[in-house]
């Protein structure tokens, strides 16, 4: 069973939902625990808090539905089965994950560098490593509201994610436009 549920159980009494549990069974035979774990605690929990999201209180910025978090869930599945050297995608996996086909076929890369997200790049170390992969959220949760979803979930480099900070892309990008010019580079949009 993979820690993270084994934590749930034990400390919160939270129980896996059905639906992530048929998708759990196919990505067994794909993923490592060290994979899953990482999904799981991305779209299930919250950082520091042995605690299901959908557990916290309604007024938590961390706060989803449990929908709302199996709908992340897929989504970051998806998008880890969609980095560059990943292994292929069954016809049933696929329809469980993609079945309204609403996420993209392209491959996986950071909404914030646009580099290529690697399979391996989720083996970097979390701690030490600036290009290693974490979760993070296209519009910050202090921005919006129910921001935790598959709409709004993505993977995307902790350099990149230290970068947004509270921005939105844009505004990243603009931020990024402006200390370059200030660092005396022309900076110019090809169209
Ligand atoms: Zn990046």
């Amino acid at each position: 069973m993979p820690w993270h549920y084994w934590v749930l159980r034990k400390f919160a009494t939270a129980e896996p939902p059905k639906e992530w549990e048929k998708i759990l069974r196919l990505l067994k035979d794909i993923l490592t625990a060290k994979y899953i774990d990482k999904i799981e605690v991305a779209a299930f929990s919250i950082r520091g808090k042995r605690i299901a999201r959908w557990q916290l209180e309604r007024i938590h910025p961390e706060y989803s539905t449990k929908s709302n978090a199996i709908g992340a869930a897929k989504k970051l599945t998806w998008l880890l089965l969609k980095s560059k050297n990943a292994p292929a995608i069954s016809p049933k996996l696929y329809a469980l994950l993609n079945e309204d086909k609403k996420f993209t076929e392209e491959i996986a890369c950071c909404p914030v560098c646009k580099e290529t997200i690697g399979f391996d790049d989720f083996k970097r170390s979390g701690r030490v490593d600036p290009m290693s992969i974490q979760m993070g959220h296209l519009i910050p949760l202090s921005r919006g509201k129910d921001g935790h979803n598959a709409h709004n979930v993505v993977w995307v480099h902790r350099r990149c994610n230290y970068i947004q900070d509270e921005q939105m892309i844009e505004e990243t990008i603009e931020t990024l436009c402006q200390i370059l010019k200030r660092h005396g580079y022309e900076v110019s949009k090809m169209c």
